[in-house]
């Protein structure tokens, strides 16, 4: 990697960020709170939430085996996105190179931040050709996008394929894991003191069911994170989603449960749809949904609609022809799924 200033855009570097009413004061004991312009009445919600989350990052540190200092929290995952553009893209000049097909926001906050997206194809079996992404890199090419297990296409990326391009490029790899929580795989984050290059993204939208909170991880170095820090909305993760999220990983026994019962799930849907006569082919999958070649997607897909199923429609994607994604829901769901796939004429 080269030095890590020479990838971040000279505005960030130089950046002073805003300075929030609380950091001023920081680590002394007071009781009466006259800073921030806050209304004194109507506690606990009248006050700012703590900016930089450490309570929860406390936590989480824990549980993820990641130092607090190494971890950012946004409003979803999708921030943490967007601020890898801002951090390191400078618009119209700098470029990304990124597997596809892939999750759709990261060529959408490209468009956002006005900075060139450079789609390069998996393989035909949807594995990482590591050689192809690095050919299409120039010297203008920040960062490496890369989604492990992938969205859409369900299988985790080779780790020795990664770990050639952590290696031999010189700028940021991203590195996706939302839904790592369902492959037995080891995760890069905790890999991190090997590669300074690397940021890994987590969410606590998919295993951990809190979608609705908006919370998502980044894990990087510390002056990394620092960046993140620096041009992140100074109050981003409101208190509700932060009191909620420690009430999640106060309780990671139900989350357990949840990945055993949706793993066990997933092993019964994979075949049972793929023994169907309109599915051509269903594709390993690491995470909590896969990917089903059918006869005719497009019609299937509203026969589905028409029954209040609805599954999402990949037909349209690069190597997804014909494709179905098709999420692991309960027991009664996924037999409902199948039910009306058996009955399609
Ligand atoms: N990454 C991937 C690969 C996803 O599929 C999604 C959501 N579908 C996200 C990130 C966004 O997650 P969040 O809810 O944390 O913004």
């Amino acid at each position: 990697m080269i030095e890590l200033e020479s990838l971040v855009r000279r505005n960030i570097w130089k950046l002073t960020p805003y300075s929030c009413a609380r950091d001023e004061f920081k680590g002394r004991a007071a009781s009466v709170f006259l800073d921030a312009n806050e209304n004194p009445y109507g506690s606990p919600l009248n006050r700012y939430p703590d900016p930089l989350q450490e309570q929860l990052k406390a936590k989480l540190a824990l549980v993820k085996g990641v130092a607090p200092s190494r971890i950012f929290l946004g409003n979803g995952s999708d921030e943490a996105i967007d601020l890898v553009f801002r951090i390191f893209c400078e618009p119209r000049q700098d470029n990304v190179v990124a597997i596809a097909p892939t999750y759709g926001m990261y060529g959408v906050c490209a468009d956002i931040n006005d900075v060139e997206y450079r789609p390069v194809a998996l393989r035909q079996d949807f594995t990482l050709d590591a050689d192809a992404l690095l050919a299409a890199t120039d010297d203008h090419t920040k960062v490496i996008w890369l989604c492990s297990p992938n969205n859409p296409t369900g299988n985790a990326l080779e780790r020795h394929a990664i770990e050639h391009i952590l290696t031999a490029f010189s700028g940021i790899v991203v590195v996706d894991e939302a839904y790592a929580d369902f492959s037995n795989l080891r995760p890069f984050r905790l890999d991190l003191d090997r590669f300074p290059n690397l940021i890994v993204l987590n969410t606590f939208s998919k295993l951990w069911a809190s979608a609705a909170i908006r919370l998502g991880m980044a894990f990087a170095s510390e002056v990394i994170i620092g960046l993140f820090n620096k041009v992140k909305y100074p109050y981003n993760v409101n208190l509700l989603t932060q009191q909620q999220a420690l009430k999640v990983l106060d309780d990671l026994q139900h989350v357990e449960l949840w990945r055993a019962t949706l793993l066990n799930e997933r092993a019964h849907l994979l075949p049972s749809v793929a023994e169907l006569p309109i599915c051509k082919a269903v594709y390993p999958t690491d995470a909590n949904f896969f990917l089903a070649r059918m006869t005719d997607a497009d019609r299937i897909y509203n026969y589905l609609v028409d029954r209040g199923i609805i599954v999402r429609n990949r037909s349209r994607v690069q190597l997804c022809g014909n494709c179905l994604r098709i999420t692991i829901g309960t027991p009664d769901e996924n037999n409902a799924l199948l039910g009306a796939l058996r009955q399609y004429r």
